[in-house]
């Protein structure tokens, strides 16, 4: 091909947005005419690049929409250490079907038992699915729709909350609402029912949101809502780091040995 030829085809790419195209053309036609493929094999190359790279954008954007605290993927769970967790059940959810399906996942269970970084872990295969989604913590959540509400763009806020595919609200229980943010914090919840997913972690049993809450007969509305069609996983373990730290302690000491 010559150089005229090259550079009329790289703008031709580049106006209709296949900047990948563009970027690997000389590549691949080097890469060709060395192997001897003929056209079909060549367009197939070239065009599964575009693919490729269009797939990674987008699966980058929806983990930075997320807006997760911590990049913690399905690999660094360590299944081993929690052999109570219901493994089905788990793989089951990392599939996604729960999103298509509209359920809800609530992960109760003591702190540092690992909800945090499996709601994140599932979070991220929702992005791999190419589903949206967004992590917040229910305080932030509530902080958020309060200052919206002040300026008078809570309408615009939950319509934002409500178009999620996965909404996953995270620590719920460590700290009560005012009657104002349990409010808010229902009428998102009230939105999304049964057009999208919510994801909840929480260190309370049901018996005590009411604390959270406030309300009580709001309260039980509320968990009528999110616990009808959704997946319960209790996770009654002990928190990981401490697991972790008293198998350090029980260790020989490598320097323990006599020499
Ligand atoms: P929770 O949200 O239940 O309080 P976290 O998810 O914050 O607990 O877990 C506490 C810490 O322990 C985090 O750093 C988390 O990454 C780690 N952790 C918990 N369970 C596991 C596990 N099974 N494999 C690897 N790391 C874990
Ligand atoms: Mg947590």
């Amino acid at each position: 091909m010559t150089t005229g030829a090259l550079i009329e085809l790289q703008a031709n790419f580049k106006a209709l947005n296949l900047s990948s195209m563009a970027r690997n053309l000389e590549g691949s036609l080097r890469q060709a005419r060395e192997s001897g493929i003929g056209y079909d094999e060549f367009l197939i190359e070239l065009t599964a690049t575009e693919l490729q790279a269009r797939a990674e954008n987008s699966l980058n954007r929806r983990i930075r929409e997320a807006k997760f605290p911590l990049l913690k993927p399905m690999e660094t769970f360590d299944l081993s250490a929690v052999p109570e967790l219901d493994l089905r059940l788990f793989r089951d959810l990392a599939g996604g079907d729960y999103i298509r399906e509209h359920r809800n996942v609530i992960f109760s269970g003591h702190s540092g038992a690992g909800k945090t970084h499996m709601a994140i872990a599932l979070g991220i295969e929702a992005c791999k699915n190419n589903f949206r989604t967004r992590f917040v913590t229910c305080y932030g959540l509530v902080n958020e729709l309060i200052e919206a509400r002040q300026e008078r763009m809570l309408q615009r806020l939950i319509q934002r909350y409500v178009r999620y595919d996965l909404l996953i609200l995270d620590e719920l229980g460590y700290i009560p609402f005012s009657k104002e943010g349990s409010e808010l914090l229902f009428q998102v919840l009230a939105e999304r029912y049964e057009k999208g997913s919510v994801m909840i972690t929480t260190n309370l049993g049901f018996a005590d949101w009411t604390q959270v809450f406030g309300d009580p007969v709001m309260t039980a509305a509320l968990l009528d809502r999110l616990t009808h069609k959704a997946h319960i996983v209790s996770c009654p373990w002990d928190s990981y780091r401490l697991k972790q730290s008293l198998k350090e302690k029980g260790k020989p000491r490598k320097d323990n040995s006599c020499k």
